[in-house]
């Protein structure tokens, strides 16, 4: 398929404006094969009589179309790009178009999914971004905005959910009202013997889907959700002083599904794993909640006002995570969202914005809708958020709010771009906004900012300011509004708290980048100095003098969650850029997370610390000890909450997130344990060894070798759902032989028929630390074989295999150097460039790590105890940080 092009699309809105759409859908032959009959009519004005231009149709066959009555040419030829020319418009036109089309297992268009427990076939459309024509023909651009008159044809048995209210008129046969204008992007309907729940909410009706295998979790867990749904609504009408626009709010968890969820008006759709079958963490609830406000903001962002292109993607997405994130925190029980935020989502946007392939959050251009399609990531959604909260605080919430409100009442169900909005904040708060969109929307990458202090002899600030540079690839004079906050140890230690945050405005003009902060001149020095206290602005951050030292005896003190994070957040960023050895920031984790009393940050930073620096950025020479003490760390946090006390409670996710960081951090030693929980023995009170955790730790089991395809068979057949299938695929790609690897390779590489997310589940199981021997030759079967499976396969496809099948592990020079052969050929698309690009930057910055590491740490890690006169020292009463010696035996 050709790509629609923004100046295609332009010239097509100049020429058309669409009226309706009337489509019926014939799904009574999905049950039993991919292909249904879609027939449409359109409604269309022309604006220069007599003129031509294309309406996209992905289809198997064309039966028929008419134009004005008159028959068009449908000879496959004709069609075959997805386009259908249309010739001779009249000022008021009708098209219609019969036509077959097929179903997807790539969760693009109408996705069928056939359930593995019961056999039943689930149907739901993705429309977005530019797969509304696989559905149905249309003009696909997201400022040719039209309501839609839907009817379907499905089997009896079928509950059939679409954007507007729907009716079942007949059997098999159903009604949906006319919708008010939508983008063609987010035309939506699910189909199948689907189970739903109904309630109703200040005047909206509410509904939950699911498939009905996964009815008696939603059964449970859908009171929650309904909860959660109504709080952030009337949040919402609060905020934007404009109603929900689209009657009725159907949540429905679909499978296989590509992203989080989409915000279909009327029918959000969810990935089905946001619907627990086992236990979760809090943490996990949340970010659960973040989504749903996530999509229920973009019922306003996106869905009543439009993007008139994808350049202006970050109006979408940007709004809707900062909105996600505030109206959690704000509306619902999850208070702490902003945390979460802050150690998670943001250092996705960090890691993008220092990628080679960094763009601005509001590109100036973007040439054509696979373009579009990569700037879904870090940048679009985390920084753009973050961008927005700095905004808010540099205009002040009221007026921001009144700006959004004029910018709803003045585009509702039209279209907007990046002026109209900056217009109405302008004119609300009365500031002139431009410069500070061109710094921070228009530009790429980040500042770095770093607190410096002097201290006089009494240890009181004689002069203390923060140091803004600005990235030396892109110079941008972005403002920050930011905290600098000092922090105190209670006297005789014990808790360290805040005892004052000065806000500071950095001015972009201020030379050398330098803003003093009188106000702290005279005061005692502090314990820590942070610079971005309360995580307003959006930077690279650095420690004041001696703190980055004292973080191992800080941190573990350090009151406040938000804090923590910020500091956690800015020592993953030292590591990633090797300005500080790996070794120091794993000693730090090992050392302050035996105590991580918010779940959020113990999950992120036990997974990045296991994920990240001890799989990728430490030689294979530290590994064990690495682990040893990780495992360790999550013993401790295992007993604390175990152990006799107030019981589960908060605990409860606290013991979960160290009983899989237990278990993903296991080594010889563990197997005894790993299969004792396995078995329900010796399982920690308060840990439930559901589905869940016994595929975590089978899969530990056979990266070990201590268990196989026998154990992996038996536990498929205890769990035979599709989340179970997933699991046995990654795990049989992780066996330790060459067989395994090679038929998990074809799979990669060959299997169409498996859906796409099945086959993304062996890529992710190939690549495992410490099989270099087995797999050191597939990173040239990587370089050979991904451009051709680009070449077959649909862009949502290309990004989960060829990101799962990289050899992440591989760290090497070698690697790099291989991968960036394969950059250089011809024939490599730019989905593909992406994943390539963006995954050879880690490798690059693992190894810059890893030399940093052994330079630093030349005996290993953690270093040996030093030998002398000191070593005899009885040194300090009590335990320890057991474990962090393992070689002391
Ligand atoms: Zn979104």
């Amino acid at each position: 398929m050709q790509p629609l092009t923004q100046a295609e699309a332009v010239a097509r809105a100049a020429l058309v404006q669409v009226r309706s759409y009337r489509v019926d859908l014939d799904l009574t032959g999905t049950p039993d094969g991919p292909r249904f009959a879609s027939t449409t009519t359109v409604s269309f004005t022309c604006r220069t009589p007599g003129a031509g231009t294309f309406v996209d149709v992905r289809a198997v066959a064309l039966e028929d179309a008419r134009l004005n009555g008159r028959g068009v040419d449908v000879d496959r030829a004709r069609w075959q790009g997805g386009r259908l020319p249309l010739h001779g418009l009249e000022a008021e036109n009708t098209l219609f178009v019969r036509a077959v089309m097929e179903c997807t297992n790539t969760g693009e268009g109408l996705h069928r999914f056939t359930d593995t427990e019961d056999g039943e076939v689930y149907l739901y459309a993705q429309s977005f971004l530019d797969d509304a024509a696989r559905v149905f023909a249309c003009f696909d651009q997201p400022d040719l905005k039209a309501p839609l008159h839907l009817t379907v044809r499905a089997p009896e048995a079928w509950e059939v959910r679409a954007n507007g209210a729907g009716t079942r008129v007949a059997p098999g046969r159903w009604e949906f009202t006319p919708t008010a204008p939508l983008a063609t992007y987010v035309v939506s309907l699910v189909a199948g013997p689907y189970q739903v729940w109904s309630r109703e909410h200040d005047g909206v009706p509410l509904a939950l889907l699911c498939r009905r295998s996964l009815a008696p979790y939603l059964e449970d867990q859908a009171p929650e959700i309904f909860e959660l749904t109504a709080a952030c609504l009337d949040h919402y009408h609060a905020l934007f002083g404009i109603r929900y626009p689209f009657g009725k709010y159907d949540q429905a968890f679909v499978p296989e599904f590509n992203m989080g969820a989409m915000e279909n008006p009327g029918l959000v759709v969810f990935r089905d794993e946001l619907v627990f079958r086992s236990a979760v963490t809090e943490a996990e609830r949340e970010r659960r909640a973040v989504v749903i406000a996530h999509e229920m903001a973009h019922m306003w962002f996106g869905d009543l006002v439009t993007m008139r292109w994808w350049d202006d993607l970050w109006l979408n997405e940007s709004f809707a995570e900062y909105m996600g994130t505030r109206v959690t925190a704000a509306a619902t029980r999850f208070t702490q969202a902003w945390t979460s935020f802050a150690v998670g989502r943001k250092n996705w946007g960090y890691a993008a914005d220092q990628r080679p392939s960094t763009h601005p959050v509001a590109p100036l251009e973007v040439p054509d809708s696979a373009a579009a399609l990569l700037n879904f990531d870090g940048i679009s959604y985390a920084k753009g958020a973050s961008a927005l909260r700095q905004l808010v605080e540099w205009v002040g919430d009221d007026d921001f709010l009144a700006g959004l409100r004029a910018y709803f009442a003045t585009h509702a169900f039209g279209n907007a771009t990046l002026d109209d909005l900056l217009a109405a904040l302008a004119r609300a708060s009365g500031k002139d906004l431009s410069g500070w969109a061109e710094a921070w929307l228009r530009r790429p990458r980040l500042d770095t900012l770093r607190p410096q202090a002097r201290l006089d002899d009494r240890g009181t600030y004689e002069a203390v300011e923060i140091v803004r540079a600005e990235p030396v690839e892109a110079p941008a004079a972005r403002p920050h509004r930011v905290g600098l906050g000092v922090y105190d140890s209670a006297p005789g230690g014990g808790a360290v708290t805040l005892r004052r945050r000065v806000l500071v405005d950095l001015e972009p003009a201020a030379p050398g980048g330098r803003t003093a902060v009188p106000e702290l001149v005279g005061t005692a020095a502090g314990r820590l100095l942070l610079v971005n206290d309360g995580d307003l602005t959006y930077a690279k951050t650095r420690f004041g003098p001696g703190d980055l030292e004292r973080l191992g005896e800080v941190l573990p003190d350090l009151a406040d969650p938000l804090a923590r994070a910020v500091v956690w957040s800015a020592a993953a960023d030292l590591i990633r850029d090797a300005d500080w050895p790996a070794g120091e920031y794993l000693a730090l984790a090992v050392r302050a997370l035996r105590t991580e009393r918010s779940v959020a940050v113990l999950e992120d930073v036990l997974h990045f610390t296991a994920g990240t620096v001890v799989d990728c950025y430490l030689p294979a020479r530290d590994r064990r000890a690495a682990r040893e003490a990780l495992v360790d760390t999550c013993r401790s946090v295992i007993d604390s909450v175990a152990g006799p006390g107030p019981g589960p409670g908060q605990g409860q996710g606290r013991l979960l997130a160290a009983a899989r960081g237990l278990i993903s951090c296991a080594q010889q030693p563990e197997v005894r344990l790993l299969r004792d929980w396995l078995d329900g023995r010796s399982v920690p009170a308060g840990l439930v060894v559901d589905p869940d955790l016994r595929w975590r730790l089978l899969g530990r089991l056979v990266v070990l070798d201590a268990a196989g395809e026998a154990e992996i068979g038996a536990e498929l057949a205890c769990d035979p759902s599709t989340r179970g299938a997933e699991h046995a695929a990654r795990i049989r790609a992780t066996v330790g032989h060459p067989a395994a690897k090679a038929r998990a390779w074809k799979t990669v590489t060959e299997d169409q028929v498996s859906s796409v997310r099945l086959v993304a589940a062996t890529a992710l199981g190939f690549w495992q630390p410490g099989q270099d021997d087995l797999t050191a030759a597939y990173v040239e079967r990587y370089v050979a074989d991904m451009p051709r499976l680009a070449a077959d396969r649909s862009p949502h496809a290309v990004r989960q295999l060829a990101g799962a099948a990289f050899p992440r592990y591989a760290v090497a020079a070698g690697t790099v150097a291989a991968v960036d052969q394969l950059l250089g050929r011809s024939d490599v698309g730019p989905v593909l460039a992406r994943v390539v690009v963006d995954a050879a930057d880690d490798l690059r910055r693992a190894l810059a790590a890893r030399e940093l590491h052994q330079a630093s740490h030349p005996g290993g890690w953690p270093d040996p105890p030093p030998a002398g006169p000191s070593a005899t020292d009885p040194g300090p009463p009590g335990p320890g940080p057991a474990g962090a010696e393992p070689v002391s035996g």
